[in-house]
């Protein structure tokens, strides 16, 4: 196994944008959740393998 995954991708399947409860997508080069809603598109950090979704922490599109 040479996957290099930040967070497990059983566990990304399961999870959902707090804010609008679309879909996230994992952006390899910056290690974030991105929300899949194009009005939303919030940007969710990954601590130590662990995806922090709240919204506080979240990074607000530009
Ligand atoms: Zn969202």
């Amino acid at each position: 196994m040479n996957q290099t995954l930040p967070v497990n991708a059983e566990l990304l399947e399961l999870l959902m944008c707090p804010s609008c409860r679309s879909r996230l997508a994992l952006d390899y080069e910056t290690c974030e959740l991105i929300c899949t809603s194009g009005i939303c598109a919030l940007a969710y950090p990954i601590t130590d393998g662990i995806p922090v979704l709240l919204m506080d922490e979240a990074r607000k599109p530009l």
